[in-house]
């Protein structure tokens, strides 16, 4: 990828694509790429929603090529919900068209002058830039449909549907999968409303007559893709668990270890898991019919293929299988045990472009607060159409857990820098809880998920309920995934580099074959710990500090069920974290 796609859309005249080389940011690739020109080019203080800010679209290293799992992208810009860097990714076909297309990323920079929406259509002869306002408020579904009728059937999208149009801190920017579907999500952070506040709806990509991004040393960059898909399929995570449950297979798991958040964060277990867990609904799609569960993957080349199709009770397609994530946030935090109606919502939640664990945290939070009872999936999927429709209540929600917090007078809300906490309570797994404190991200769990070094039923060696190595496993984890992130590999796929030699030693020489490059795995980890400082750096000049590396007070006081801890991690540890040292 020899090339950056800068779309300045407050051009005098209209909106002005350019392509120029990488410069600086030669060799860098996902993460580090959309952090690196978010940290040198955008101003730390400036408003997220201002012409100053940038929304940066990056393709992985691998992206284009013809290494396994290699779909991944990262969108990044200065954050609306917790005001420091943001990096969220996604699967999805578009990272390698954009890669076969020799993109190593797209910059949209400032703001149309007047209120309008466009779309941009990339393919090998350039880019075109079109106002388009009849595609005003659709969902990203017919958005979709609306470009593949205009552009043909092959064409791939990276769209926002009425909730980052209208600047929800909770939007998200959706990628098209495999059947075309806008099913994959940059979800957190608000990534959506700043593709929003450019007046972008949908960027649109054709990479036909574009080949496959070739190695530097063919013949090696093959033996090592073989070898790293081995150990793929022979990692009990990736080789077992994903493909047949998907990564809902953490119901189960993580309400036995009594860290799963229910009701709002007020217990660790929920009574009516086993009703929404990956066995059940891969039960009742098989039942259905269609190609059956967790046997698809998001984008070609993935051999994990840990997604699959939801259909409704009439056997029509509804969503793709239902995340872990989602399946916690929109059920057991919200007391919801019906697979259909969460199912229902993540179809909404998908069309809308907002990011579950947000909108399901918020929903929660307004529950406590008196808004709906806890287990009433009728009124949570009303509550997600408001956002949709963007009433002021909706407006509220879409705007995330800790606006929802304050407007309903609610203390419970689990955010960490306003970002809402995904699935693994801190009180019962520590080393989640100082992940979710010092990532540069607000509450992460990809930004660092130690649940593996924790939990007894995933090989974990580290007591959970105590402080002991937390610190040290959390830190370690955040460096290795920022350095992942960078290649544009599926973080589904870290477990085996992290734990078979093999894997990740393929994982190096796939790199190196790529840019005739002798990286090592030092080199790797001082990419992460290089990342991770720019984001710091960012974050720091935009005003935030050690006391936003906290979790909220609650989780130190109120004793979690059934195991009756709270988070006993130091103030003192968790700065040790990225200390002076770092
Ligand atoms: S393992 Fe799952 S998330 Fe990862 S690339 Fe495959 S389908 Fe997508």
């Amino acid at each position: 990828m020899d090339k950056i796609l800068r779309i300045n859309m407050g051009a005098d005249g209209g909106p002005q694509a350019k392509a120029e080389p990488l410069g600086d940011y030669a060799g860098l690739g996902g993460r580090a790429m959309t952090s690196g020109i978010v940290s040198k080019e955008v101003p730390p203080t400036c408003h997220p929603l201002s012409a100053d800010n940038k929304l940066v679209i990056a393709p992985g290293l691998l992206s284009g090529s013809v290494a396994a799992m290699s779909g991944r992208i990262s969108v990044g810009c200065k954050s609306p919900l917790t005001g420091g860097i943001k990096e969220a990714n996604s699967g999805g076909q578009p990272s390698q068209m954009l890669g076969r297309l020799g993109y190593a990323a797209i910059v949209l920079e400032g703001k149309p002058k007047e209120k309008a929406l466009y779309k941009v259509f990339i393919n090998k002869d350039g880019v075109e830039i079109k106002e388009d306002n009849s595609l005003c408020m659709l969902g990203n579904y017919d958005t979709v449909a609306k470009m593949k009728a205009e552009y043909g059937e092959k064409v791939h999208c990276i769209s926002i549907g009425p909730v980052g149009e209208m600047k929800m801190s909770a939007a998200s920017v959706a990628f098209t999968d495999m059947e075309q579907r806008p099913t994959r999500h940059a979800g957190r952070g608000g990534v959506g409303a700043v593709m929003g506040s450019k007046g972008v709806k949908v960027i649109v990509i054709d990479d036909e007559g574009c080949s496959m991004r070739a190695a530097a040393d063919p013949e090696k960059f093959k033996a090592a893709n073989k070898e790293f898909v081995a150990g793929l399929r022979k990692h009990p995570v990736s080789g077992e668990g994903l493909p047949a449950y998907g990564t809902n297979v953490l119901t189960n798991v993580i309400n036995e270890a009594g860290g799963y958040p229910t009701k709002n964060f007020q217990f660790g277990q929920f009574e009516g898991a086993s009703k929404i867990s990956g066995e059940t609904q891969a039960e009742l799609e098989n039942a259905r019919g269609g190609e059956g569960s967790a046997t698809l993957g998001c984008h070609r080349g993935c051999v994990i293929r840990c997604s699959g199709t939801f259909y409704d009770k009439n056997g029509n397609f509804l969503t793709k299988q239902v995340e872990y994530e989602t399946m916690w946030a929109h059920g057991g935090n919200c007391g919801i045990d019906d697979l259909d109606a969460i199912a229902q919502i993540d179809r909404l939640d998908d069309d809308f472009g907002v990011d579950t664990i947000e909108l399901g945290a918020a929903i929660a939070v307004a529950m406590e607060g008196g808004l709906a009872e806890f287990g009433d999936a009728e009124a949570a999927t009303n509550l997600v159409k408001e956002v949709g429709k963007g009433t002021p209540l909706g407006r509220i929600l879409g705007n995330g857990a800790a606006v929802t917090g304050q407007v309903f007078g609610v203390e419970r809300v689990p955010v960490v820098k306003r970002q809402a906490m995904p699935a693994y309570d801190p009180r019962a797994v520590q080393g989640q809880g100082v992940t979710y404190a010092t990532t540069t991200m607000g509450a992460d769990h990809t930004a660092g998920n130690v649940i593996d070094k924790n939990l007894d039923s995933l090989g974990g060696s580290l007591n959970p309920l105590k402080a002991d190595g937390q610190v040290e496993v959390s830190r370690e984890y955040q460096i290795d995934v920022a350095a992942f992130d960078c290649t544009g590999l599926c973080i589904f796929a870290n477990s085996a580099v992290n734990t078979n030699a093999k894997a990740g030693e393929a994982l190096l020489t796939m790199i190196n074959a790529k840019f005739g490059t002798r990286l090592t795995a030092a080199d790797k980890r001082a990419l992460g710990i290089r990342v991770l400082k720019a984001e710091l750096e960012f974050n720091r000049k935009a005003g935030l500090t050690k006391a936003d590396d906290r979790l909220a007070k609650f989780f130190y006081e109120e004793p979690l069920p059934p195991h009756n801890t709270v988070v006993v991690v130091s103030d003192e540890d968790m700065d040790s974290t990225f200390g002076d040292g770092f």
